[in-house]
């Protein structure tokens, strides 16, 4: 299950176990596809003070992404906030979703829009052929590198089986034939 890049695998490993497989054949497959493009999970990248997991995600760090832009529940940077979940709110909270950073000639593309449309083009069809949504497709808050697995639960559930503790070996007892 590697994808011969040290932090995606390490990425990959913090997954619910659920996903991982099909994470790791995604990346590979989008990395072998004909496009100079290349992708990689970053194990934290440095937005100034925060840093942060591009897999599994705790929810105090989720809250500290969630601080950013913002004063409370307000909005006073509306180009610095970089999620609109607190922490259990994002499916990386519960190893169901990773972030996948474009790279072109060995540099990370920051420019958010050209990741979209990068994505969009070379490596979407990929990403639903391994059954994951996309975040670039997501109306309330667009996120591009954003992937993730929901298989039917929506974050309350996940909040709820977690509190109930619906856990095998320290995961959340996930039916992939979930039907809402
Ligand atoms: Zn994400």
């Amino acid at each position: 299950m590697s994808t011969r890049h040290k932090t995606t695998d390490e990425e990959i490993a913090s997954l619910h176990p659920k996903i991982r497989r099909q994470a790791a054949n995604c990346i590979n497959e989008l990395n072998n596809s004909q496009s100079r493009y290349r992708v990689q999970i970053s194990n934290k990248w440095k937005n100034k003070e925060i840093e942060s997991h591009g897999g599994y995600r705790s929810n105090s760090e989720q809250n500290n992404l969630y601080k950013k832009g913002r004063k409370g529940d307000t909005v006073i940077n509306k180009k610095a906030v970089v999620t609109n979940a607190k922490g259990g709110k994002s499916y990386h909270n519960h190893g169901l979703a990773f972030d996948i950073s474009v790279i072109e000639n060995g540099e990370y593309i920051k420019d958010g829009d050209k990741n979209k449309q990068i994505i969009e083009k070379y490596f979407l069809k990929t990403i639903k052929k391994h059954g994951f949504e996309w975040g670039g497709e997501f109306k309330d808050f667009c996120d591009p590198p954003h992937i993730q697995k929901s298989f039917n639960y929506d974050t309350d559930d996940l909040i709820e089986m977690d509190k109930n503790n619906e856990k095998l070996n320290g995961y959340l007892q996930i039916d992939e034939n979930n039907k809402k």
